[in-house]
């Protein structure tokens, strides 16, 4: 038995099924199943470990439908970690009733070479930008999704022309020597969908006197490790572990929240390698979110915004709630001079996204995403902030399907702006 599918059968059975995480989990209130919640997950997990039932294809929705958002664990006693369970729950399921070999390739031949993924990337913006749903014939590497790829034309609006990588050797100031070197992990949604949000966080950084080198870093691995491919996800996390201490970074830095907490995780994910253990835990502990970074480095910034408005946060749920910053973007938030926050109804439930949740189970998202609107429209913001891409293209999207007129931005694209 692995580790990790030891740690989750471990986890599995601390569960006492009260029942508690009911109200908290974004599928089991839109179901009212129990299958649908952790509770009763965890169970079929456990069944499963315990050989009481046979792993059949019915097992698949009730894992694979889970947003490993990780609400349950609000009121959760025990702290059962039921993502962890899910996650090895899948890892289990694949290894028993195969992976679809497009996904295999993705996770194992494409998200580890950079060159090969810029070329599909090019190809799917060109795709998008031609008009002639190209988009959807580029991304046929994503075929696993079958019908549900038509859902990924309509979630993005648009696709940049160039990607953060293309722009980052144009940024200013690239010289700058001081004490503490940064290493700026660039995450896959902020290269390929949001380069903007890149040079901001560059910029931010460099025009606050800190030597900031992009890395060259692949895929954080949490793609790979939320389908249950924990081998892919584990070479990835080798790759990067070996970048960054080629950087000779003091730290580094990401602001997508799903990195940031991958990245944290690096230590469990390989704690029981011997040869990578070790290393994984230091690369562990250099890693810090921007809102994290900035607080702490930027308490007395003064910001100022052009014009006055409302804005309002959406908790990305691996900031939130894997790694609990919730307090440093809305303080950074209230440091802009010119700003009202307003706090967003339910801001640390899930927005639906998921990663390719929002794809794969286009009708559960959905509906997970119109009660965040419907959140939203009670705050009355014009803009409405957060920190992950992820999510980003979920609440774009949203807004555009329910009519809500706010704009959707990353917290640092909106301090950046008010430098
Ligand atoms: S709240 Fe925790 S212990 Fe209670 S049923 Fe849910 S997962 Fe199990
Ligand atoms: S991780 Fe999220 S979707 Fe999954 S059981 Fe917990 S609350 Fe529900």
């Amino acid at each position: 038995m692995s580790t990790q599918w030891q740690h989750a059968y471990e986890e599995a059975i601390r569960c006492i099924r009260c029942g508690y995480c009911q109200p908290t989990c974004p599928t089991y209130v839109m179901t009212g199943m129990e299958h649908s919640v952790a509770r009763g997950r965890n169970f079929l997990a456990r069944c499963v470990f315990e050989n009481e039932i046979e792993l059949t294809k019915d097992f698949k929705n009730p894992i694979f439908e889970c947003l490993l958002c990780g609400a349950c664990n609000q009121n959760c006693a025990p702290v059962v970690k039921t993502q962890d369970i899910m996650m090895a729950a899948r890892e289990n399921y694949i290894q028993k009733m195969g992976q679809p070999h497009l996904q295999r390739f993705v996770f194992r031949e494409l998200l580890p070479n950079p060159k090969r993924m810029t070329r599909l990337m090019k190809l799917a913006s060109f795709g998008k930008r031609s008009g002639l749903s190209g988009l959807v014939q580029a991304l046929r590497v994503f075929g696993w999704f079958g019908k549900n790829i038509a859902n990924m034309e309509e979630l993005l609006s648009s696709f940049p022309k160039r990607f953060f990588r293309e722009r980052a050797n144009e940024l200013e100031n690239q010289s700058q020597k001081t004490k503490l070197k940064i290493g700026y992990f660039v995450g896959c949604g902020i290269n390929y969908a949001f380069p903007d949000v890149g040079v901001a966080t560059v910029n931010l950084l460099r025009k606050n006197n800190y030597q900031v080198d992009v890395l060259e870093n692949v895929c954080c691995g949490l793609p790979a490790a939320g389908y249950g491919d924990a081998a892919a996800a584990k070479m990835l996390a080798q790759k990067n572990i070996e970048t960054i201490e080629q950087s000779g970074c003091d730290i580094v830095i990401s602001e997508c929240g799903s990195c940031s907490s991958f990245l944290t995780d690096y230590k469990h994910l390989l704690g029981d390698d011997e040869a990578w253990g070790k290393r994984a835990e230091k690369v562990s502990t250099q890693i810090k979110d921007i809102n994290v970074f900035l607080t702490e480095f930027m308490a007395d910034k003064k910001f100022k915004s052009a014009e006055p408005m409302t804005v309002t946060y959406h908790d990305p749920c691996h900031l939130g709630h894997y790694m609990k910053i919730t307090k440093q973007p809305r303080e950074l938030i209230r440091q802009i001079d010119g700003i009202e926050f307003q706090e967003l109804p339910e801001a640390n439930w899930c927005c639906g996204g998921a990663g390719t949740y929002n794809i794969a189970h286009n009708e559960m998202s959905m509906k997970i995403l119109q009660r965040k609107m419907e959140n939203l429209k009670q705050t009355e913001a014009n803009m409405l902030v957060t920190s992950c891409p992820g999510c980003i293209v979920q609440l774009s999207y949203g807004v555009r399907k329910f009519n809500v007129p706010v704009k959707v931005r990353h917290i640092v694209e909106l301090l950046n702006d008010s430098i």
